[in-house]
């Protein structure tokens, strides 16, 4: 929809649904919503759809899941009519998918891009929502589906100065769409995250020289990349139903993991380096499928956690930079794993210094230099690989209002409560797709996100079915979910570590775990059983 279509857009439209983001979440919400026969408008502050593929440009920006699994799969025309060129797609693959699926169901025409909500709120007497933007539109909507990702509000780091740096600075979160020459120049980036994990290799082969300021390792494993073989790619379509199956009866929705069997101490030490050495050849996650305890006991965590560790004091030529490089503050899986490809050889160029500002942090930057005490490193270009404020950060920025003037922030404000990741008890008609507590990040996430807009288009048909104008969670039902969401993680090591599922990396956000962790299979099933006991704990309303 072009600007002279919005400007002409009257105010106080009316929608049976509006959607926020067209990203994979958005853009299938859309489709399900349209096929069911409603009208439904979605808001995108981007000029173009695709979500995290859209705006995450930075160089040797791809998923870290592959592809072939990475992908749709409500349509099987799609599924067998796109080609996916590499196992991992690139971020313009994955764009270029977006933008054949939005062509493909003619989703656009729904669409408004360049426009932000500020405000949705709730009428006490309809109970419909009023959506505002920012381009002035006014809209109310008798549903309102916060599609707005879970990794999409950057975090800009609180340090002084950050602001006054003279020379260009880039969040890989935010990457002019021409790209960026770093040709010649001192470039100084912030962070070792995934982004920086899969920028950094890319920077410095085209930097006079780079400096990475690093407060906390992380482990990375090499993902391995390549093309995909014409044959391999027609075999996975010609099982491709199965494979999807498959991927909902596992932990994270991976059909290419299966569930592994055997705790790290079942076997010898022998068997356990070898098993290690098979993961790490094969890159990728495979690492973290070998035993069943990984993720719920420190001390067979820490045998893979070592072996990684090995692997970088083996690849890392000074014994110093590779010593640093190794991650020994929280256990291997319980942040994020970052895939790369040639990140640990990075620090064996000429050009890259890596700095430690993990005990002496980043004093302030200057107009043109990062300072850390009477340290000066002079740098042309400032990369903040900094990430983002996680999970709840996009539904918090806008000024959400319930029926009684309740703004979600405010209920929030001691950490996210849903039922089931779907829901808030006292947002009626409102949905997340993918929200805390459910096991969206911990997942692949686009078939998280077609289990979670089926169900929500589900939960709308059945309103339909009834004549219920009003569905929202009941508080006992919410309550015990957190509960629960909180048991399993504590039965877990994800808690051990400071990361962004912690909300940890967001200064004076509460810290609560989460996602829900007791893996897509578990979850499924429990939804299934709820829809299957008429929505329990789900209240409707005439
Ligand atoms: P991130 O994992 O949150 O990493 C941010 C980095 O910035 C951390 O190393 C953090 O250090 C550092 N940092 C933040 N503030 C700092 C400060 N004031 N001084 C020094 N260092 C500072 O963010 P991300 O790398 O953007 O990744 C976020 C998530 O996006 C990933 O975990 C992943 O889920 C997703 N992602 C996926 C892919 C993929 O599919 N391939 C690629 C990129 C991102 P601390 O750890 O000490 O806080």
């Amino acid at each position: 929809m072009t600007i002279a279509d919005q400007q002409a857009i009257a105010a106080e439209e009316h929608f049976d649904a509006i959607v926020v983001g067209a990203g994979f979440a958005g853009m299938y919400m859309l489709h399900r919503l349209r096929a069911m026969g409603l009208t439904a408008r979605v808001y995108e502050r981007g000029d173009g759809v695709g979500g995290t593929w859209y705006w995450n440009r930075y160089p040797g920006a791809r998923c870290d899941l592959e592809s072939m699994e990475y992908s749709y799969s409500f349509d099987q025309d799609l599924e067998q009519e796109w080609n996916w060129a590499e196992k991992y797609g690139t971020q313009p693959e994955l764009l270029k998918y977006a933008n054949h699926v939005a062509d493909r169901f003619d989703l656009r025409r729904d669409i408004v891009f360049e426009t932000r909500v500020d405000s949705a709120h709730q009428d006490k007497t309809s109970g419909l929502w009023t959506v505002k933007t920012d381009a002035g539109t006014v809209a109310t909507a008798t549903h309102l589906i916060l599609a707005t990702g879970n990794l999409s509000t950057p975090q800009l780091p609180k340090i002084d100065g950050v602001g006054a740096f003279q020379g260009r600075t880039f969040h890989t979160g935010q990457w002019p769409h021409e790209g960026v020459d770093f040709s010649g120049r001192r470039v100084g980036v912030i962070g070792t995250g995934s982004s920086a994990v899969q920028a950094i290799p890319k920077i410095a082969a085209q930097a006079a020289h780079l400096t990475v300021f690093q407060r906390t390792a992380n482990f990375s494993i090499p993902a391995r990349h390549g093309p995909l073989a014409a044959e391999d790619r027609e075999a996975q379509k010609a099982r491709y139903g199965e494979i999807r199956e498959a991927a909902y009866q596992t932990p994270f929705g991976i059909a290419k993991y299966g569930s592994p069997t055997k705790s790290a101490f079942d076997v010898s030490d022998a068997e356990r380096q070898e098993i290690y050495e098979q993961a790490w050849a094969l890159g990728g996650q495979a690492i973290m499928f070998t035993f069943t305890d990984l993720l719920l006991d420190a001390k067979a965590n820490e045998t893979a956690a070592e072996f990684v560790r090995e692997r970088i004091r083996e690849t890392v030529n000074d014994p110093e930079v590779a010593e640093l490089l190794c991650p020994k503050d929280h256990p291997i899986g319980t942040k994020r794993l970052c895939l790369d490809s040639f990140y640990y050889e990075t620090y064996n160029r000429d050009n890259v210094s890596l700095i430690n500002v993990k005990q002496t942090p980043i004093t302030r930057i200057d107009a043109n230099a990062v300072v850390i005490d009477s340290q000066v490193y002079e740098i042309d270009d400032l990369v903040l690989a900094t990430g983002f404020d996680a999970m709840t950060g996009a539904a918090r920025d806008i000024d959400i209002r319930n029926e009684k003037g309740t703004s979600l922030a405010d209920s929030w404000v001691a950490g996210p409560q849903t039922y089931l990741g779907l829901m808030v008890a006292e947002f009626p008609n409102m949905y997340l797709i993918t929200g805390p507590q459910s096991p969206g990040v911990k997942s692949q996430m686009i078939l998280s996100i077609e289990h979670h807009v089926d169900m929500i288009a589900d939960l709308i048909e059945k309103m339909r079915t009834d004549g219920s104008r009003r569905v929202v969670p009941a508080n006992p039902a919410q309550e015990d979910w957190v509960v629960e969401n909180n048991n399993v993680a504590n039965m877990t090591l994800y808690p051990a570590a400071a990361s962004w599922y912690m909300g940890a990396n967001i200064p004076g956000k509460p810290r609560v775990f989460m996602p829900y962790v007791a893996g897509v299979k578990q979850y499924r099933a429990t939804c299934a059983e709820i829809v299957a006991d008429n929505w329990r704990g789900f209240e409707f309303s005439p």
